[in-house]
């Protein structure tokens, strides 16, 4: 397929967004400079039409076969690698994130893409059960009774600016509905409009080429208070997924709940991702744990929703010296460049409110060059008592920072457990014997995060069918599901029941004969035999 040529136009539907709206750039944050070409802003009239065709779209695309979605989720995946170096050169452009990375999250976000396609051929997602009638049943007769999930209807998806690919166009929250049978409406980032603009082109090549209806992907552009919100409330919507700030995340939940008819709001807003060091692993290992936390706090200039951005450990001598080498190796990190101008004066102005905190340290290199985007790793510390009397240190502070947090006792540690807010994840470390007394600890971790981990680190999200990237508020707006892996379709889906159907008239996954052979709760049963 031929690398697309950027025009700076949305797509509503299959056809291009007009020239009129506001103008905006995309800009290379490692030069400060903005980049060619000139976006044009969505109207609000074109994001109703991109709006009405998606609900012009939805009843169809519910009515498509699971190997037919499957089939739209591998072309999308087809021509993303085809254009795999295109995407790669301007996602470095508009990111400064390095072509090893960028490579890594084209590879991730086809992945997604296959993975979903993987779980529509299996057809067993939907969950389809079936209880037979007993006419004669007393002393009332039983009905026919199926159910299984069926997709929600059309779904506003915004990108995130930590993942132009994975987290953004055709990205997890997007191979999620479409998969579910839900029509997409994109709100590109603006920061990375040129990356969406031309992954938004391969999946309305891929829409056109299958001949799925026109309505199925749209992509609108602009600010996201004015575009986003007025998408937000469009009567259409069934669905929201988000990932971003919380102040982001919450103003959409605000805005989807004040609608005439509210809407689900999957929002991915902030996670501060604890890790508990347990006094023999430091003792046994504590070399390696220094070089592994160090990655983890600082990988991707720490623009990561799973950054450990609080680490715990109770006083003793083999803490003080893990603190101290972690602390040097803080000291000796470079510079990196972030993603935006917005997340740089974020971290800036977040990095020295800590500063101005009584009772907190920051180290850091001493090798700043002042340039504009470019930060340099932290490490803060802070005893318990004050961490826990000043709840804005609990925030996450978005980028390579981390803060370690002295407790005088476990006690003291479970406490300040108890104090934190909802987190993707929460880590322990600690030995076998360690592990084994403490489950008390690790059933307060699994309260508090959707991803408990052992004697790892918390970056690095493996996107499978067992993964869970949730967690209890402000991780996610709704605690219940996750935002990556398969089982996130079930996010754009509903239970529906049908009572008395004949067979022609019931899903495929529900009739009598079970042609798609697949395995199916039958009376309580599992089975994959036909129902007679
Ligand atoms: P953001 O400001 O929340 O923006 C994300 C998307 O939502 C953008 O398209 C934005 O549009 C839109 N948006 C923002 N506020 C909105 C509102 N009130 N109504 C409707 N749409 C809205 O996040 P960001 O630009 O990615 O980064 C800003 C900060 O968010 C970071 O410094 C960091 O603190 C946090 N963040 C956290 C994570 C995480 O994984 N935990 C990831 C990314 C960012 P506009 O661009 O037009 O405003």
């Amino acid at each position: 397929m031929s690398t697309p040529i950027l025009s700076g136009l949305a797509f509503i539907g299959s056809r291009r967004g007009a020239k009129g709206g506001a103008a905006f750039q995309a800009m290379n944050p490692a030069l400060a400079q903005p980049l060619e070409p000139i976006f044009h802003t969505s109207s609000l009239a074109e994001v109703d039409t991109a709006a009405h065709l998606a609900a012009q779209a939805a009843p169809l695309l519910a009515s498509f076969s699971g190997q037919k979605k499957a089939q739209l989720l591998r072309k999308v995946a087809q021509n993303i690698e085809a254009t795999t170096a295109a995407l790669a050169a301007r996602a470095q452009l508009e990111t400064a994130l390095p072509e090893a990375r960028c490579l890594g999250e084209i590879g991730r976000t086809m992945g997604q893409l296959k993975l979903f396609a993987d779980l529509l051929e299996k057809g067993e997602w939907v969950d389809a059960r079936i209880e037979t009638a007993q006419p004669e049943r007393k002393p009332a007769p039983k009905p026919d009774h199926r159910s299984m999930c069926r997709p929600l209807g059309p779904v506003a998806v915004f990108c995130a600016s930590n993942f132009p690919f994975a987290y953004s166009v055709a990205g997890g929250d997007t191979a999620a509905a479409l998969a579910a049978g839900c029509p997409v409406v994109v709100v590109a980032h603006t920061a990375h409009a040129g990356t969406a603009e031309l992954m938004a082109s391969l999946v309305v090549a891929a829409v056109q080429e299958l001949g799925f209806p026109e309505g199925t992907f749209s992509m609108v552009m602009g600010d996201g208070r004015v575009v986003g919100q007025h998408l937000a409330k469009h009567p259409a919507l069934r669905a929201i997924g988000f990932t971003g700030s919380r102040a982001g995340g919450k103003a959409l939940m605000d805005t989807a709940a004040a609608r005439p008819v509210p809407i689900p709001v999957y929002a991915e807003m902030s996670s501060v991702n604890p890790v508990i060091l347990l006094e023999e692993a430091l003792q046994s290992r504590g070399e390696a744990m220094v070089a592994g936390l160090f990655a983890s706090c600082t990988l991707g200039v720490g623009q990561f929703c799973t950054q450990p951005g609080i680490i715990l450990l109770v006083r003793s001598q083999a803490a003080q010296d893990f603190v101290e080498k972690l602390a040097a190796s803080f000291r000796s990190a470079s510079e990196g460049v972030m993603l935006t101008a917005g997340i740089y004066q974020n971290y800036q102005r977040e990095l020295a409110a800590r500063r101005q905190q009584a009772g907190v340290t920051v180290v850091q290199s001493a090798q700043a060059s002042g340039s504009a985007g470019r930060v340099l790793p932290a490490l803060l510390t802070v005893a318990a008592p004050t961490f826990l009397a000043q709840p804005a240190l609990q925030a996450e502070l978005f980028g390579p920072a981390s803060l370690v947090v002295w407790c005088e006792d476990l006690a003291q540690l479970k406490q300040v457990v108890r104090s934190l807010e909802g987190s993707l994840t929460a880590t322990l470390h600690g030995t076998a014997e360690e592990i084994a007394q403490h489950s008390e600890l690790l059933a307060q971790l699994e309260t508090l995060a959707g991803r408990v981990i052992l004697n790892g680190y918390p970056t690095g999200v493996e996107v499978s069918h067992a993964i869970v990237h949730g967690g209890p508020y402000p991780s996610l707006s709704d605690g219940r599901t996750t935002s990556v892996g398969s089982n996130a379709i079930y996010r754009f889906t509903r239970l529906v029941c049908y009572q008395s159907f004949v067979d022609a008239a019931l899903p495929a996954e529900l009739q009598n004969a079970n042609p798609l052979k697949i395995t199916r709760l039958v009376n309580g049963q599992r089975s994959s035999e036909p129902v007679s």
